[in-house]
């Protein structure tokens, strides 16, 4: 069955700022794909090449089988999009802009899509009878996410669709997104938050400076075992306390400061969370915490090389003028295509791997 979304060698330059390196990713149908990665990573980037928001500098690009340059008004009605910053500001009541989209939107009736739209809106908790221009910026939001998912579209391209929604509005959503892949739709969603993705993504990738760093499915990407420490305990010996967290399996970047017979520590934790806890169990403890780092630290940590060449490549790339840069432009170019090589070669195993895992799978469906 053809991928759901395919782009192979997407290569995309602003002036001479490379976007995005050679990106290749392939969406399955039916399932939800995650893209992640710190801010200038090539998300919003690579999420507009295939609406046709912008167009790519190379490589190729196909959504639901086509060529978006050319899937034009049909294609655009089969996908529900969410861009990454949503600017809402007409004078029309919530109402009458989802009846405009539902019109123009998929294949089913427009009465039942604007049904659908407002059980979506009763679900979200906002109210369709305000000028869009009056909400809030959460509630705006809540209006770009209806349009995108009322229509039941058969792929959701969402960029960073939970900001600026409360915690509980984001449960919700990542409700929905379930109950699509349940029905059959394919959602790509980007985020920088990690831990809306482990929830919802059976794949995922990992983007640097434009470049995939690791892909695979969530479990195998271990981004969710690193884990940031901070601990409070009460010790009549910090030195002797401090000295015995040096040998706990997992933590490293241990900071600690004591005063008053009471020793601070924090640190992070790569992997199991038990051999710090049971370091812990012989003190009182009078205060933890044990928090997701942001991403830029956990791909760092896990995709240290690749990373962080990635992330240097963008510190030169940002401090470039975006003027005629052409010695600087192409020795970027040429570094990455080396590295694009290399990885190349070093994920050809993980990718045979995957298909094993796959076909394994699909033949236990069909048995
Ligand atoms: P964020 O999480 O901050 O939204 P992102 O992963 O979506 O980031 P992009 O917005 O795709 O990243 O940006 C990728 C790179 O391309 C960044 O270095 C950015 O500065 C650059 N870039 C994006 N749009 C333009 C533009 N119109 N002109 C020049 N450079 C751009």
């Amino acid at each position: 069955m053809t991928d759901t979304v395919e782009i192979d060698r997407l290569h995309k330059r602003y002036g001479s700022r490379i976007a995005l390196h050679e990106l290749g990713l392939h969406v399955r149908p039916g399932t939800v794909f995650g893209l992640i990665g710190p801010n200038g990573a090539g998300k919003t980037t690579t999420l507009r090449t295939l609406v046709d928001v912008i167009r790519p500098s190379s490589g190729t690009v196909r959504v639901l089988g086509e060529d978006p340059r050319h899937g034009g008004a049909a294609l655009r009605r089969r996908i529900g999009y969410v861009p990454g910053e949503l600017h809402l500001e007409g004078r029309s009541s919530g109402h009458r802009m989802l009846s405009f989209y539902a019109q123009v939107s998929g294949t089913r009736d427009a009465a039942t899509t604007l049904r659908t739209g407002r059980d979506l809106a009763d679900r979200l908790g906002v109210d369709l009878s305000r000028p869009v221009r009056t909400l809030s910026k959460g509630n705006k939001q809540k209006v770009g996410l209806i349009q995108a998912f009322m229509h039941r579209p058969e792929l959701l391209i969402l960029d960073e669709p939970t900001s600026g929604l409360d915690p509980l509005v984001q449960r919700e959503f990542l409700q929905m997104v379930r109950e699509a892949r349940d029905a059959g739709q394919t959602v790509l969603l980007s985020s920088h938050v990690l831990s809306e993705i482990q929830q919802t993504a059976d794949e995922v990738a990992v983007l640097a400076n434009g470049r995939v760093v690791a892909d695979g499915d969530v479990a195998s990407l271990r981004l969710g075992s690193i884990r940031r420490v901070r601990v409070e305990i009460s010790t009549t010996d910090a030195a002797a306390t401090r000295a015995g967290f040096d040998r706990v399996p997992g933590l490293s970047g241990i900071d600690a400061t004591d005063a008053d017979g009471i020793l601070q520590l924090s640190g992070t934790i790569d992997g199991a969370i038990d051999p710090f806890i049971k370091a812990l169990a012989p003190f009182e403890v009078r205060d933890l915490t044990v928090e997701e780092p942001d991403l830029e630290e956990s791909v760092l940590r896990l995709y240290g090389d690749s990373a962080a060449s990635a992330a240097s490549d963008r510190s030169r790339g940002e401090r470039g003028t975006g003027a005629a840069e052409p010695d600087a432009g192409s020795a970027v170019e040429t570094r990455a295509e080396a590295r694009v090589e290399t990885r190349a070669e070093a994920r050809v195993e993980t990718r045979a791997e995957r298909r094993t895992r796959r076909s394994m799978r699909d033949g236990e469906g069909r048995r």
